[in-house]
């Protein structure tokens, strides 16, 4: 068998694993830092999407094939270095994604009740490395500044009750806060006009249809200047964005409990507060001839006392692999990673580590099936892996006091979830802290269904 290990279980690792267990002569470990797979599908997409996380399902049946193991609670690079696992694997696929966000650059950021939208989705999806007590949201007024779809996932859920939410498998301590909020009015803040807004048409259209709050935007800013006017004559998404968002500019508010104020050509310059956030500060802009975002002196102060940012995302370097400082990616060719003296033989990267946080789920499966190409048109000329016994990488991770969470472990997971879910009404509810899911997946054995006829496992 070629032996490969793939470090980061998101859409593109899994993606990776799907392409490379069609050849049927490879195995594949994969690494995650976190007790659960699915990366971004599970602590990023939005819980009253379950549509979207039900790709979940298809992942798993990817890493159901006999020929992977899931190995979750390792974090590469600090559990076991890639240059260790290259002892143990013929080729290393990096696929961890990117994890951090993109800052604002401007002076008030770091004020309390200033936070980055990573931060509170981590939150509320119940993401391990998110303290229970991360938020309050005892705010009235909330600047959230982005016009992507994280941006519009944000705001959609401070608009919604924690009743509409109740569903979910949103944590019982999120909705506790949620349904003690105080917000009544949400400022979405974009620095260009509608036109350049990132969000897509159905995300945008969903948050019209939330019956708790009234959408305002303000005609004005829906005026479009000759570089908006070609991206609308070419682009037919950004059309139908134009059009839900005049229409809502002719809408008067309903007297809902909440308002969205969609807030176009206005560029944060300070989170302003003496050490609380009291306002967020911008400056009118319009763009110059050449397209760029310039500001025209304009100062306006928007009411907020929680700033939430929400302008992209950055991977961050991975221990033994080149990093590039500017696009934080790994310099790639086609997947191959590059160092400064050219490819580094059997290392290749897949996803946001590799191309960038842009793009939808299922971006990542073209993106990982072109790396999965490299690596197996150089598998012939790899040198292989010294130590060939698939055990002996556990007995490494063991000795050094790991716990890694294997499939079965998830499964476990996954069933205690449900668990919880019913004892609330709900379908699942999520277990957030690293020690209840380490506790849920070591609780043992999973039922396993005998097959008719069958010998059993
Ligand atoms: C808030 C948010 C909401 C989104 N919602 C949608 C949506 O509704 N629909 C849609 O199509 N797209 C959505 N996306 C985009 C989508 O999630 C991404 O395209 C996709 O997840 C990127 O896949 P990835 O595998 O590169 O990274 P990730 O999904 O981030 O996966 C990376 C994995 O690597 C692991 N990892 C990182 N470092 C290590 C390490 N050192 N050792 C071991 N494991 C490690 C991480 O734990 C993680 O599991 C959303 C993105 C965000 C940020």
């Amino acid at each position: 068998m070629f032996r490969v290990a793939i470090v980061g279980s998101g859409p593109a690792g899994v993606y990776a694993v799907e392409a490379l267990t069609r050849r049927g002569d490879v195995a594949v470990d994969v690494f995650d830092r976190l007790p659960s797979p699915f990366g971004l599908v599970r602590y990023g997409v939005a819980p009253d999407h379950p549509k979207i996380r039900s790709i979940s399902a298809a992942l798993t049946g990817v890493l159901e094939h006999p020929d992977v193991r899931f190995l979750g609670n390792v974090d590469v690079g600090r559990d076991i270095s890639l240059a260790e696992l290259r002892s143990y694997y013929d080729a290393i696929l990096v696929a961890s994604g990117a994890a951090v966000d993109r800052r604002l650059g401007v002076p008030g950021e770091d004020l309390a009740g200033s936070f980055s939208a990573t931060e509170f989705v981590a939150w509320y999806n119940g993401h391990p490395d998110a303290p229970i007590d991360a938020f309050t949201v005892d705010a009235r007024s909330v600047a959230v500044v982005g016009m992507g779809n994280v941006a519009v996932d944000v705001v959609r859920l401070l608009a919604k009750t924690a009743d509409d939410l109740r569903s979910t498998d949103m944590p019982d301590h999120v909705l506790a806060v949620l349904e003690r909020s105080h917000v009544t009015d949400i400022h979405m803040v974009g620095r260009r006009g509608p036109a350049h807004a990132k969000f897509t048409t159905r995300e945008l259209r969903e948050l019209g249809e939330i019956a708790n709050a009234d959408v305002l935007v303000d005609e004005a800013e829906l005026e479009l200047d000759p570089v908006s006017e070609q991206l609308l004559a070419t682009q037919p998404a950004t059309r139908r964005n134009l059009d839900v968002l005049r229409g809502w500019a002719t809408r008067q508010p309903s007297g809902r409990p909440r308002r969205l104020h969609l807030r176009f050509w206005q560029r944060p310059v300070e989170v302003v507060g003496d050490r609380r956030v009291a306002g967020l500060r911008t400056e009118h802009t319009q763009l110059d001839e050449a397209g760029n975002v310039v500001g025209t002196g304009h100062i306006f102060t928007i009411d907020a006392q929680m700033v939430l940012r929400s302008v992209g995302y950055r991977g961050l370097p991975v221990p033994g692999l080149p990093f590039d400082e500017r696009t934080a990616t790994v310099p790639n060719d086609e997947g191959r990673v590059v160092g400064t003296k050219g490819p580094e033989t059997g290392l290749y990267v897949a996803g946001w580590i590799k191309r960038g946080p842009t793009g939808v789920i299922g971006t990542n499966k073209h993106d990982a099936r072109q790396t999965v190409a490299s690596m197996l048109e150089d598998a012939p000329n790899l040198p292989p892996a010294p130590v060939r016994d698939p055990e002996a990488v556990l007995a490494l991770l063991a000795e050094r006091g790991v716990v890694a969470v294997d499939w079965a472990g998830w499964l476990a997971i996954e069933l205690a979830e449900v668990e919880l879910g019913q004892q609330r009404g709900s379908a699942r509810a999520r277990i957030t802290q690293r020690d209840a899911l380490l506790q849920a997946a070591m609780r043992g054995v999973i039922p396993q269904t005998t097959p008719a006829g069958g010998d059993g496992p």
